[in-house]
């Protein structure tokens, strides 16, 4: 193995970021590593369940003076971090990639979301939030208006892939909406979340209003989902089935991104270089390590040659390597458990029939995680990775004879998070996506389109989640709504005497009610 960059940050910096949470000499420590050489970089304490709960306790009192700030006060605070986010970036992509091991140019994707999600969200806040009058029983007669409370302490809890996006985009809307929060990032990339902590106090958040929990999840999920009054999980469909039956017998609301095997399609009239550089990002950013990312392919048989040469060729091209600069296109795997099971899973593939067209195999010179850019075709149906998440840098390519055919083997999954659709005629492409049984679809985009579009809801359908994120109503749901109705004129029930002619009277109302939302506009 060549020797492995060092990471540009200071273990000072770290221990100081670790001393957030709670000071280091008090707690068991948890260590945290650097990927691109299995190095560890610095520990965070191993928090305990009492520290949950005092964590959650210390929110709520700080959440009360918080949720009672001017509106225009709370966003002026998203609107610092959206300058400091950018001021800092070369920093905070040092921290993002020591804990990745991701390559420069993916973990610059967190920077620029978590900016977008700061601005958009600082821009919508005052407007949503704000109560409104709503159409009352009777006309005139009754009022009626919506308000938007906070719900209180939200609990998120966040994967490693994207430890800045995952933790920090959640936690923005839930701490404008006037919720204080408490986050448990993954056990493998808490420092990233604890850099936003600090930027984010600098940048006026109160203390307490935001508080990290490091340590591991199986210990910490159940008191955390206890206490709080709303969780935001983002993980594994495994574990959010766990966070749901918990949430459940709280009666707390939850919502939940999961995973996904997400299908690209090439139709017959795509352009087919476009295409297959557009499937080398949504198949290989982030090494695959991305819920969204592209694990299925299925192209026309009319330009299936065509594509397959053009993506192949394409996909040999990529850079894989370690390095804290823009040098290289994919970076490391996270541990060798997911190096593991990609193994497994490319190699049970092949046993069954599959082909291996560009990868396939570790690269132990480069760094103990890193994997190659796989392609894969032949796969047979019963294939471990026909249908599980691989969750790696692997995808396979199928041929298909019709547009038809792609529609229902896209569909022919347990999961539904995000697709892909390839074609030279848009409108077509995006009749294609309203047959598709996914949250998200990208005509002529991999990913990043609809990501990126955070004005638009964001989710899975079927087993890759429950609930959304971005748009209004990744906002709101982080708030109890409540409708005050006020009545100016006698009472909505019948009278002691005259039952008879209040039921006329009423059933006339509503024939007249009718008719008149038939023709007003
Ligand atoms: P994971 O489910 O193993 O862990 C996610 C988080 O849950 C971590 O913080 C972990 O500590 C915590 N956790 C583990 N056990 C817990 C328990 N019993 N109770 C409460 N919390 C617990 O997922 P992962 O391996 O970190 O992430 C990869 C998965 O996440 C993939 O399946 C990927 O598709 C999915 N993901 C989904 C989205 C999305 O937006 N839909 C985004 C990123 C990742």
């Amino acid at each position: 193995m060549t020797d492995a960059p060092s990471t540009p940050v200071s273990r000072t910096r770290l221990n100081e970021l670790a001393q957030q949470v709670t000071p280091l000499d008090e707690r068991e420590l948890l260590p945290v590593r650097a990927p691109y050489d299995d190095s560890v970089v610095g520990e965070v304490p191993l928090c305990t369940p009492e520290d949950v709960r005092s964590a959650v306790a210390d929110a709520q009192s700080a959440g009360e003076a918080w949720a009672a700030w001017p509106i225009e006060d709370r966003t002026a605070v998203f609107a610092r971090f959206h300058d400091a986010v950018l001021d800092r970036r070369e920093a905070l992509l040092d921290v993002i990639q020591t804990e990745t091991g991701k390559a420069r140019a993916d973990a610059l994707e967190e920077i620029l979301d978590v900016a977008a999600t700061a601005r958009y969200y600082a821009n919508l806040a005052e407007r949503e939030l704000a109560s409104k009058q709503r159409a009352g029983a009777i006309p005139l007669v009754t009022k009626a208006v919506e308000h938007h409370h906070p719900v209180g302490v939200v609990g998120i809890i966040s994967p490693w892939n994207y430890p800045l996006s995952l933790s920090v985009s959640e936690s923005i809307p839930a701490l404008l909406a006037g919720n204080a929060v408490v986050l448990k990032p993954d056990e493998g990339t808490p420092f990233t979340a604890l850099w936003a902590l600090d930027v984010l106090r600098e940048c006026g958040l109160p203390d307490d209003v935001f508080q990290v929990v490091t340590g591991e999840g199986p210990r910490l999920g159940e008191p955390l989902i206890e206490g709080v009054d709303y969780v935001s999980f983002t993980g594994s469909t495994e574990v959010g089935r766990t966070v749901a039956e918990t949430a459940g017998r709280h009666l707390t609301d939850c919502s939940l991104e999961l995973g996904g095997k997400n299908p690209l399609l090439v139709l017959d009239d795509a352009d087919v270089e476009k295409a297959a550089r557009g499937a080398v990002r949504g198949c290989f950013a982030n090494a695959g390590q991305l819920c969204i990312s592209i694990e299925r392919i299925y192209v026309h048989e009319a330009v299936a040659d065509e594509f397959r040469d053009a993506f192949v060729r394409e996909t040999r091209g990529l850079t894989l390597d370690a390095g804290y600069d823009y040098g290289h296109d994919v970076g490391s795997l996270l541990d060798r458990e997911l190096l593991e099971k990609v193994e497994a899973h490319v190699e049970d593939a092949v046993e069954k029939g599959a082909t291996v067209l560009s990868g396939g195999r570790a690269r132990p010179d480069l760094g103990p995680y890193f994997y190659e850019p796989t392609i894969l075709t032949d796969v047979t149906p019963d294939a471990t990775l026909a249908d599980e998440e691989t969750f790696g840098p692997v995808v396979s390519l199928y041929e298909v004879e019709s547009v038809s055919e792609a529609i229902e083997r896209a569909n022919d999954s347990a999961y539904g998070l995000n697709a892909s659709v390839w074609t030279e005629r848009t409108q077509r492409g995006e009749q294609v996506a309203a047959r598709l049984e996914t949250g998200t679809v990208n005509v002529n985009e991999a990913y990043a389109a609809a990501w990126a579009s955070i004005d638009a809801p964001m989710g899975g359908m079927k087993d890759s989640g429950v609930g959304r994120r971005h748009g209004r109503h990744g906002l709101l749901k982080y708030t109890e709504s409540q409708t005050v109705a006020t009545q100016r004129l006698g009472l909505l029930s019948p009278p002691k005497r005259g039952k008879q002619v209040w039921a006329d009277g009423a059933t006339l109302g509503l024939r007249l009610w009718k008719r008149l939302s038939e023709v007003l506009p």
